[in-house]
């Protein structure tokens, strides 16, 4: 038995040393993640929500280094989904069983602030909770968006290390996405944020750094999913992350804020077959599907290798159905209000 686990799924606390001791340390990795699971068991139950994820557009005013919507990559087509649409995948996603849906696209006034608002508005009709992530944007349209009904917001801190973000996020302003996730938590938002593992030159103590750092503001859902090389990008022949460093950030994420929704993310199952159901046993409780047609998913092509672009929306549900049914975990009924948000 590790001492350092047991304070940490005891106490759900332990400082940046210790956490650093724990990612470098591949001893402990199965007492992690048994841990981790067992957490997520007594805190957040045996369901699993799904999300359905609509990718309404690939245009991006940013350059993030990594990512394969950067405006500087003029090697793909960019698109924009009509208002109808948008409603007309969610009502498939409605359809199917979902309770959620994310709105996620590049960063970009893709719609303007009303058109935005009429959109949550008719998704809300549908009685669905509305995710958004459409990167940063003023606290006034934030505001402006929760009133129109959107519930949930996420949006990735990427890295703590300053110096880092620097580098991978060109013109980006790393106190500017703080301020985006404070607005975001004090309008009361169900607040997502999370991080890369595996960035070039990335370090362990750095990754210990993000696990600390969302704990701190203490965010009500967390997405953490390796970096993996994309063609098109200033990074394309960098080394990926690995699967397992991803996984061990994850549990631990599970322990420091046992309560929150943990999402098995794709990047994990592009670099790992069943990724995503490993993820699912070492403290994930949410899937996010995408509902998308195919010819929209390939071209928003974040990174390579995301799975189900060859897919429809009601095989992919189908799929995930019968895999979480081989690992006993049952399907949320509920819209799969983060815990964390109330306490
Ligand atoms: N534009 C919005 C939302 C879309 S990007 C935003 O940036 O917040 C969604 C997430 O994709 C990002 O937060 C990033 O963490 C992830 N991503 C982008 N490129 C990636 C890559 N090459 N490997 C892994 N994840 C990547
Ligand atoms: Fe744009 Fe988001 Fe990709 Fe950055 S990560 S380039 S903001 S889509």
């Amino acid at each position: 038995m590790n001492k350092l686990l047991e304070k940490l799924q005891t106490e759900h606390k332990l400082d940046c040393d210790e956490l650093t001791h724990l990612l470098e340390n591949d001893k402990i990795d199965s007492e992690l993640f048994e841990r981790a699971d067992e957490t997520r068991k007594k805190f957040v139950g045996d369901e699993v929500h799904l999300r359905g994820l609509i990718e309404f557009s690939n245009i991006c005013k940013r350059n993030c280094m990594y990512c394969g919507l950067r405006c500087d990559n003029k090697n793909i087509e960019r698109y924009r989904l009509s208002k109808e649409q948008i409603i007309q995948y969610a009502n498939i996603a409605k359809n199917l069983g979902y309770k959620t849906v994310v709105l996620q696209s590049g960063e970009a006034d893709t719609y303007n602030i009303e058109n935005m608002k009429q959109i949550i508005k008719n998704l809300k009709e549908l009685d669905l909770a509305v995710t958004l992530s459409l990167g940063e944007k003023t606290y006034e349209e934030y505001k402006a968006y929760k009133e129109a009904g959107a519930d949930r917001y996420l949006l990735r801190i990427e890295t703590t290390d300053q110096q880092l973000y620097k580098k991978l996020h060109p013109k980006m302003n790393f106190d500017n996405r703080i301020q985006c996730l404070k607005n975001l938590k004090e309008l009361r938002y169900e607040t997502g944020s999370g991080f890369l593992t595996g960035l070039p030159n990335q370090t362990l103590k750095s990754i210990a750094q993000d696990l600390l750092f969302l704990k701190e503001i203490n965010v009500d859902m967390a997405g953490i999913g390796p970096f993996i090389p994309s063609p098109n990008t200033p990074l394309y022949n960098k080394q990926g992350g690995n699967f397992m460093l991803a996984l061990k950030s994850m549990a631990l994420m599970r322990l420091l804020l046992p309560s929150i929704n943990i999402p098995a993310t794709t990047a994990m199952e592009a670099i790992c077959k069943n990724g995503q159901i490993k993820a699912l046993q070492c403290g994930a409780n949410v899937i996010m599907p995408n509902v998308t047609a195919k010819t929209y998913r390939e071209k928003y092509s974040l990174y390579p290798g995301k799975t189900g672009t060859d897919e429809t929306a009601q095989k992919t549900i189908n799929k995930v159905k019968e895999n979480l049914k081989k690992i006993n975990r049952t399907i949320s009924q509920s819209y799969g209000t983060s815990k964390n948000y109330f306490s």
